[in-house]
């Protein structure tokens, strides 16, 4: 298929899952999964709807050898969630669940995150087929799947845990990366290979209760988060660099061994990237809620902040209470600490035939562009595959070189969320290609 027809057909499958609303909480994801089983079963897929919520099921499709010169081989997924985040239609130029062309852009919820990937992987995929190819050796799945933006559990974390033998893989393509960036004239591709770790927590003062018009009368734990916060507020970032952010800063050709003087050059040649990479390079602390007195005229005896702390990838609770600990010196002693949620990152190898196959694509497809390895700040379904098949190899890689990084990052989750339909067709080329060079 030309060029030109992937990014009609994929446009024309985009819109048709921007029509389906598929806000989650609650999601109702069925008409769209059972769209798509339909479009790919008619192009000659082995398709299978699995669901724990009858109203939400999640698809996997499968593309067998070729029976007479077939053989058994690596599997290759594309993985993809259909729900999306709400979009208030006030707040938009085009309604968000139109699915309107307008200006060369696909407009509405989901065109970035990510029913686009969605659509490209199921054109990529029924176009192949349909062509009477078939991998030669291996399989080429597809797993489209319900409740991602809330956690996955009747998406990709029941789907993996329940069907392990229908959702194994060897190579995963799912979302996290693959938006252009230029850096030092150089463009690249971000591919996605690790995601940052949560350890969020809770500091709570104590104090003694009073009347607001007394203050003498007690002692109030309001006053006593005031330090802590003001170090949290001036604290310079610190660097735990594992493999795959050490891999960035090589790539974007600064030193890995000095993350400091690294991140001093990236900000004088394109400051707005170091708001996306900083975090990707050690653990953040960002104090998001606070409580007090429920009373104005009572003085405090408790007080917390809440604090959103993400940790690199590979490293865990050790390396947030280090990273607690210096940035709050000897207020720590003064404050308790209560971790309240801890799931430690996740990551894939970075040195292996599937990055090799999307940095030769890119290589190919936009001369004189390379990969660099990527960190998410926070998780996609890839986690739950990593976990389940600790072999996969599992990478965020949707292409796209018409929208920079700098200009889709701003939309996803917010409004006006478009997509430059010609990246429709160049990610749909992309899993054409990759399919054909890794199965054969
Ligand atoms: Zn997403």
């Amino acid at each position: 298929m030309a060029a030109s027809d992937l990014e009609r057909e994929t446009t024309d499958v985009l819109r048709e899952l921007v029509r389906f609303n598929t806000v989650n909480p609650p999601g109702n994801e069925r008409p769209a999964i059972e769209f798509l089983a339909g479009y790919l079963k008619r192009a000659g897929f082995r398709t299978e709807l699995l669901a724990d919520d009858h109203d939400r099921p999640n698809l996997v499709a499968d593309l067998t050898p070729d029976k007479a010169t077939g053989d058994a081989g690596p599997t290759l997924c594309y993985l993809g969630h259909l729900d999306t985040v709400l979009a208030d239609p006030s707040e938009w130029r085009h309604d968000p669940w139109s699915g309107d062309v307008v200006d060369g852009f696909l407009w509405g919820r989901g065109a970035l995150d990510m029913k686009s990937q969605v659509a490209a992987e199921a054109v990529a995929a029924a176009t192949l087929a349909k062509s009477g190819w078939r991998p030669h050796h291996g399989t080429l799945k597809l797993v489209f799947v319900s409740d991602e933006e809330t956690g996955g559990h009747v998406g990709a974390q029941w789907l993996t845990k329940a069907h392990p033998d229908r959702t194994r893989c060897d190579m995963l393509i799912n979302e996290g990366a693959g938006d252009v960036f230029e850096f030092g004239g150089m463009r690249r591709y971000g591919v996605c290979c690790a995601e940052k770790g949560i350890f969020r927590f809770k500091l709570t003062a104590r104090g003694v209760a009073g009347h607001a018009s007394l203050p003498r009368t007690g002692d109030n734990a309001l006053l006593k988060l005031a330090p802590a916060l003001q170090r949290i507020a001036d604290a310079e970032p610190t660097f735990e660099l594992t493999e795959a952010p050490a891999a960035l800063l090589a790539g974007l050709g600064q030193d890995p061994g000095d993350p400091g003087s690294a991140l001093e050059r990236i900000a004088a040649v394109e400051p707005k990237l170091l708001t996306l990479v900083e975090p990707m390079l050690g653990v953040t602390l960002t104090p998001t809620m606070a409580h007090a007195s429920d009373k104005i005229n009572v003085i405090p005896s408790r007080a917390y902040l809440k604090v959103d702390c993400r940790v690199p990838p590979g490293l865990g609770e050790d390396a947030a209470r280090r990273r607690i600990n210096s940035v709050l010196g000897d207020q720590a002693g003064h404050l308790e600490i209560e971790f309240t949620e801890m799931t430690t990152g996740n990551a894939s190898p970075i040195a292996t035939p599937l990055m090799d196959a999307i940095d030769r694509w890119v290589r190919s497809n936009d001369d004189g562009a390379e990969t660099v390895p990527v960190i998410l700040p926070g998780f996609s379904d890839s986690r739950w595959f990593r976990e389940e098949f600790p072999e996969c190899v599992a990478y965020g890689f949707f292409p796209q070189r018409h929208m920079t990084l700098l200009e889709t990052a701003p939309l996803v989750h917010s409004a006006n969320e478009r997509i430059d339909v010609r990246d429709l067709g160049f990610a749909a080329s992309f899993y054409t290609d990759v399919a054909r060079d890794l199965l054969g």
